[in-house]
């Protein structure tokens, strides 16, 4: 997501407009000077574009006009001013313009980042006022009164315009799941067995045996479509299909769909190319819920083998829900849609930048990053990237030398608060200067 931040002298409107564009009421407004936290991030949305918006205290704590530009640049606006990809510049059209201004503007200048100039409370001033903030020259100030919204919206037609809109994520026809496993686990068993005993399928196409079959159906009140890789026609006649196995025809599968259903067969335990198929679902990011099937018919050591073999190979994916079904008798099937709803709604979970970023700062409060030439690691804010698989991407200095222990700390901390289970979750980052 973009970055936009606000940036100015103290008291000039920066967290009003900062409220306007996220539409909170988080941040305490009044006309006193230094009274906003150091800084601030928000998620904003306008025109279906998605930005993040980072609201500095204020430039100049020490502000008399006439100081120098380090006597009131705080590192706060610093950081800021290097994070963003726009700067919105606000300045104050009733105090008029003053030194701290043009310093500010001159500094802006060297940036080589687009620069929005705007002039806010011209409520009450005469119509010329802000024309004196052109000798900044940064081009004619955007004209707001932003306690009331106004030109707000002006401001944003411009600065979202060249933004990626936003990409439609909603599930239209359901949601997807892909049955995938070797052949002969009891894939088609199960397909049959989830479509419900007296459900015709009418999809009961040839295919090839590079494509999979796309089946929708429901289920109390919800939809699914099932992606059927076993090639399945019309229940009874399982015996006669021949499945042939492909790679290819289970990435498909695995990418098309929002959960995997990974089949392993409990009577052959669990063999090398089931952990492949997981390796798979877990590049493409996929949610995933894993069913031992034939679970029917199996000793107490087998079933015994099996438990143990699942607690020393499948380490790698703690977060993995694992259920014990017959397909053939319809044994604990249904249970595996409590998993599959939990695995696909944390694959989509939601959270705004500013709660993401507290939770960052709680996690960093609890045990710091370790220092790295000298310098402690610092980690800035965090906002989420993506869903299926959800992404939280870090911003901060130094992200090149974290140890991979430490990711994996923050990892947990974060599957721990949103209590995600079942989907992997990546946490990337990016450098700022
Ligand atoms: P697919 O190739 O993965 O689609 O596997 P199938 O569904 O065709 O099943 C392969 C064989 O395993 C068939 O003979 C099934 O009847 C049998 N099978 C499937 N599920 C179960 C189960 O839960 N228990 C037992 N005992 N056999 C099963």
């Amino acid at each position: 997501k973009p970055v936009v931040a606000l940036i100015g002298r103290p008291n000039v409107g920066k967290s009003t407009i900062f409220n306007q564009m996220t539409k909170t009421r988080q941040a305490l407004v009044a006309d006193l000077s230094g009274l906003t936290r150091d800084r601030q991030y928000g998620d904003a949305t306008y025109n279906n574009k998605s930005f993040v918006v980072i609201d500095t205290g204020g430039i100049g704590e020490a502000d008399d006009g006439r100081g120098g530009i380090d006597d009131y640049m705080s590192a706060q606006s610093h950081t800021a001013i290097h994070e963003a990809d726009i700067i919105v510049f606000v300045v104050d059209a009733r105090a008029g313009m003053i030194g701290a201004d043009a310093e500010i503007g001159k500094m802006l200048h060297t940036l080589g980042k687009p620069v929005y100039l705007v002039a806010n409370k011209i409520d009450g001033v005469h119509d010329a006022a802000p024309a004196e903030f052109y000798a900044l020259g940064l081009g004619e100030p955007y004209p707001m009164t932003a306690s009331h919204g106004r030109g707000i919206a002006n401001l944003l037609d411009d600065l979202t315009e060249d933004m990626p809109e936003d990409v439609e994520e909603e599930q239209q026809d359901g949601l997807k799941l892909a049955i995938i496993g070797r052949p002969n686990v009891g894939k088609s068993t199960l397909v049959n067995r989830m479509l419900g005993e007296d459900r015709v399928v009418v999809y009961d196409m040839p295919g090839t045996t590079r494509d999979s079959i796309y089946i929708p159906y429901e289920r109390n009140g919800k939809s699914y479509v099932l992606i059927d890789t076993a090639g399945v026609r019309r229940r009874g006649r399982i015996d006669e299909k021949v499945e042939k196995f492909s790679v290819i025809k289970t990435l498909q599968a695995i990418k098309d769909s929002n959960v995997v259903v990974a089949v392993i067969d409990a009577q052959e335990g669990i063999v090398d190319q089931d952990l492949h198929m997981l390796g798979y679902a877990l590049d493409a990011g996929r949610a995933i819920v894993v069913a031992i099937n034939k679970w029917d018919g199996l000793s107490e050591d087998q079933k015994n083998l099996i438990r143990f073999e699942l607690d020393r190979r499948f380490s790698f994916i703690p977060y993995v829900k694992v259920h014990f079904i017959s397909a053939l008798h319809g044994t604990n099937v249904g249970n595996l849609y409590p998993s599959i709803h939990k695995a696909y709604e944390s694959s989509m979970f939601k959270v705004s930048t500013s709660r993401l970023t507290q939770i960052l700062e709680d996690a960093v409060a609890a045990n710091p990053p370790p220092m790295s030439g000298g310098r402690r690691i610092k980690l800035r804010y965090a906002h989420l990237g993506g869903h299926n698989p959800p992404i939280i991407v870090i911003h901060g200095n130094q992200t090149g030398s974290l140890p991979k222990s430490y990711q994996r700390y923050l990892e947990n901390e974060f599957r721990k608060v949103f209590k995600l289970e079942g989907t992997p979750l990546r946490v990337e980052f990016k450098l700022n200067t």
